[in-house]
């Protein structure tokens, strides 16, 4: 996070700031904006949970629903110290217009619980976990909203969730739940699909600046599930990826680091800190480093009007859920960065947690492959629309993303019509 935050603008705030750029841009009426801008639901829960020392500890959680005007809730739940309302309503809100820009029949949800599961043991997390999804039972469901993994959360967590919802229903409902282990209904492909889906959109704006993926140089901030598997992917085709960071340090190499040998060090150890063949360097150093492609892939606001004068890179693509200011936002479209928004560049996930909620409707699985083909149709026809609006509107790539997300939900809760 840059050092000189001069207001403290909440991820809520930024959501807001952004989606009235794009309304603007849309020219939307004021009633058509009243119906689409604000959670339409949010609960919030206190779970107490009996730790492994005997005692009861009590944690909040929240699940927001911003919108089902295409489709059900969709949207993942986080597990962070740092989680609040405001937090999860900012990435309900995102969620919404993300699965508009990618097409998929879903509105958009969030869910957290604010606790630090790195202090948890596997026992304390399961009865955390099922006790969260007993309180917010009553909104979940495969028709209503579907949970998935964000930050710290996993195939695990997912089911301890799915398995608490069937339990309570009397029969397996693997479709309550993306993200699940193979075993019980996942996807092939679901894993890795946020990372891919990046990988695929920084193919599409390389292609557009004619930077070559072979040779170019990329520093990846936040090394869990998004950052670490595009960091592989760019590895893969030849990309240099110098730096790289988790919420212990960062590492780097200035002819690149050995991926492959990174991830192992990750699972060993636990951080990238300490990886052979790299020297430590500071947060703020890695943000400034000369690169092509700069990939913030751990939380919000680690781009601000502080820190944002120092990227160099050319294109910066968004993994992580908000993690550009609309202060900093303005900078680096003034130095002529091209940022690939969040709600196009991380939707990779998305798009296959819908495609593993349809296979799990129909309880027929899809091979890798095709896994794989679909969702890189889905990003690129994504990115193609997104930079057609970006270049005929001239508009940032990110109000571009909303207004193309924006625009049809708003055409759906229009042709819905004002309950009741
Ligand atoms: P994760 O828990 O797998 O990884 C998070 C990583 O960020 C970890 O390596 C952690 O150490 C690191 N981190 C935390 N604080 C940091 C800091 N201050 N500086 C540097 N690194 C830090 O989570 P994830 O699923 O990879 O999610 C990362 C981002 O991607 C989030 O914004 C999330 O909302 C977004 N995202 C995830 C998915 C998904 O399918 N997992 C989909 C879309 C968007």
């Amino acid at each position: 996070m840059g050092v000189l935050t001069q207001t403290i603008k909440t991820a809520y705030d930024s959501a807001m700031e952004n989606f009235e750029l794009a309304a603007d841009a849309l020219n939307l009426s004021l009633d058509v904006r009243n119906m689409i801008k604000y959670p339409e639901r949010i609960l919030q829960v206190t779970l107490p949970v009996r730790m492994d020392n005997g005692h009861i500890q009590k944690f909040e959680g929240y699940r927001v629903q911003h919108s089902t005007a295409r489709g059900p809730a969709k949207g993942g739940i986080r597990y962070h110290p740092g989680v609040t309302l405001d937090e999860v309503k900012a990435l309900a809100t995102w969620m919404t217009w993300k699965c508009a820009v990618v097409n998929i029949p879903f509105g958009g949800g969030k869910g957290g619980v604010t606790c630090n599961p790195k202090e948890m043991s596997l026992t304390e997390l399961e009865h955390l976990t099922r006790r969260y999804a007993s309180a917010i039972l009553p909104l979940i469901g495969p028709e209503q909203d579907i949970p998935a993994p964000d930050v710290y959360t996993n195939s695990q967590v997912m089911a301890w969730i799915m398995d608490t919802y069937s339990m309570t229903k009397g029969y397996p409902i693997p479709g309550v739940v993306t993200g699940k282990p193979i075993a019980l209904g996942g996807s092939l492909g679901r894993n890795e699909a946020t990372g891919r889906g990046v990988f695929y959109t920084l193919q599409c704006a390389a292609d557009h600046l004619r930077i070559p993926i072979n040779g170019a140089k990329a520093v990846v901030q936040g090394f869990g599930n998004a950052g670490s598997i595009a960091a592989q992917l760019l590895d893969s085709h030849h990309a240099y990826v110098i730096a790289v960071s988790d919420s212990r340090g960062c590492v780097y190499n200035a002819n690149g680091l050995d991926i492959p040998a990174l991830i192992n060090h990750k699972e060993m150890t636990g951080s990238v800190v300490g990886m052979a063949n790299s020297e430590p360097i500071k947060s703020q150093e890695m943000m400034a480093l000369d690169c092509d492609i700069l990939i913030p892939a751990a939380l919000e606001n680690m781009i601000d009007a502080a820190n944002a004068h120092d990227v160099k890179a050319e294109i910066v693509g968004e993994a992580a859920n908000g993690p550009i200011t609309p202060e900093a936002d303005a900078i680096l479209e003034a130095k002529g960065i091209f940022v690939i928004p969040d709600i196009l560049c991380n939707a990779g996930g998305v798009t296959v947690s819908y495609f593993e909620w349809v296979q799990d409707e129909q309880h027929l699985f899809w091979e890798a492959q095709d896994v794989y083909n679909r969702l890189e149709r889905v990003m690129k026809n994504s990115f193609s629309e997104v930079l057609k609006i970006h270049l005929d509107r001239k508009v940032s790539m990110r109000t571009a993303a909303n207004m193309l997300g924006i625009s049809r939900v708003a055409e759906a809760t229009t042709l819905r019509g004002l309950y009741p």
